[in-house]
């Protein structure tokens, strides 16, 4: 996520094209092409790992079963969730993040209706806003099924991942969410109030989300068309970590690019679909020629009123209009490997994906040396790229601090041997896919960016 606010200084930089309206409004949304995601070209010889071949997910990943019913700022919903942990667990803790305070503030409401466990009825408490906690022992490798009732009151607004405008509403981290991490446990960090997240999750398999919505209105939604009908969607995906949903009366572009592309604008915003579909399609190649292949079967963009900047879904992107004139819509795609399939703790290290979606951008888009002095940076955020939300939380300077001095040590770094650089981070990517990172891997994995990641406090010890 980033701020449109905080991309002046590269809106230099940026070559502007005046918006064009579609040539009409398009009726219904077209079924992207079943597709494989594509596969990546062939490295050029360069003498080292290719690692082009990502980490399987894990196979005894979380299932996702929603179903959910949009209703203009009302949303109501179930979810049932196969969890098979792989610690023993004490507990079963899910965040409801559409009740963080900034939600809140603009009229968000979340609420868990219904709390079943393996079939049985179960008390749960909510000791914060954000946090449910159900009573819960059980032996690692054991599965769990968690089936959850819920409801969402979409905050007007609120500059955020949930909101309401006329016939469109959107939400994302909307349902409850599973809070493990492997390995770890649970990530019970609190909200953030900056215009970020601190949500972690691992990835699941999405069996199926039922998306159902007046008639005449479109879903742009995270996972592959399964079915629709004039007020239902169906989608699955392989292995996601979060779900984003837009519903709303949306002006539809689709391109054929490495994978399927969809933008939908909302009414009364003078983006050009085709343009954005074509743009992302753009950005794909160059970030897909990086990194390897496109992590979905397709991608959504659903432009919105209400929101600065861009948000970041898994195969799915909520964007503010005019986001393609600067380095947001690649950014945002960006993202797609940098917690989407690469996944981090977002409250513990923001900058894991923050840092790495930027130096996607700064490539992409020719903008590297925007990044990279020092010297332009406000000395109080220097060396505290690596620290979490919560020293970020009422400061300023998280955008310099965290996006900006990131990339720029990231980007230092790769000047000095780039085709060695991009190797590293090809097998980084490899390495660490469908998981949740930590500085830790970057250490193991990029060991020619060590020495500036340390240097502005990436990377500590
Ligand atoms: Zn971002």
């Amino acid at each position: 996520m980033r701020r449109a606010l905080a991309l002046v200084l590269l809106a230099a930089a940026c070559t502007s094209t005046s918006p064009r309206t579609a040539a009409g409004p398009t009726p219904t949304v077209p079924t992207p092409t079943p597709t494989v995601t594509s596969p990546v070209a062939s490295p050029r010889a360069t003498g080292f790992p290719s690692c082009t071949t990502y980490r399987a997910a894990d196979p005894r990943r979380p299932v996702l079963t929603a179903d959910v019913t949009v209703r203009g700022r009302k949303v109501a919903g179930t979810e049932r969730i196969v969890f098979t942990p792989d610690l023993a667990v004490g507990q079963l803790v899910f965040r409801l993040w559409a009740a963080a305070p900034v939600p809140s503030r603009y009229g968000g409401r979340q609420a868990v209706t219904s709390v079943e466990v393996n079939g049985a009825p179960r008390a749960s408490t909510r000791p914060s806003p954000t946090v449910l906690r159900i009573p819960w022992s059980g032996p690692a490798g054991t599965p769990v099924t968690i089936e959850l009732g819920f409801t969402l009151t979409l905050p007007v607004g609120a500059d955020e991942r949930w909101g309401n405008r006329g016939s469109t509403s959107w939400f994302a981290s909307g349902m409850p969410l599973l809070a493990w991490e492997s390995g770890h446990g649970w990530d019970v960090e609190p909200a953030t109030t900056q215009f970020a997240e601190a949500s972690t999750s691992e990835e699941m398999r999405l069996d199926r989300l039922t998306v159902h919505h007046a008639a005449g209105l479109t879903v742009l939604a995270t996972g592959g068309t399964m079915s629709r009908t004039a007020t239902t969607l169906v989608t699955s995906a392989p292995s996601v970590r979060d779900v984003a949903v837009a519903v709303g009366r949306f002006r539809i572009a689709l391109v054929n690019g490495p994978v399927p592309v969809t933008v939908g604008v909302t009414p009364g915003l003078a983006d050009d679909p085709a343009e954005i579909a074509r743009e992302t399609a753009a950005y794909l190649r160059g970030h897909i020629a990086r990194f390897g292949p496109f992590p979905y079967q397709h991608v959504v963009i659903a432009v919105l009123p209400d929101i600065s900047g861009g948000i970041e879904y898994p195969g799915a992107i909520l964007l503010s209009t005019r986001q393609d004139k600067d380095a947001t819509l690649s950014h945002e795609l960006g993202h797609q490997w940098f917690y989407g399939l690469v996944g981090d703790d977002q409250a513990r290290d923001p900058w894991l994906d923050e840092a790495f979606a930027t130096y996607s951008e700064a490539l992409e888009r020719g903008t590297a040396s925007s990044y990279t002095s020092v010297l332009r940076l406000p000395r109080s955020v220097r060396g505290k790229t690596g620290l979490p939300m919560t020293y970020w939380e009422g400061r300023p300077g998280y955008y310099q601090g965290v996006y900006v001095q990131g990339a720029g040590a990231l980007l230092r770094a790769r000047a000095r041997d780039p085709r060695r650089f991009d190797a590293q981070l090809r097998c980084y990517i490899a390495h660490n896919a469908h998981r949740i990172a930590t500085p830790a891997d970057v250490a193991r994995d990029l060991p020619l960016a060590v020495a500036e990641l340390r240097r502005v406090g990436a990377l500590r010890g």
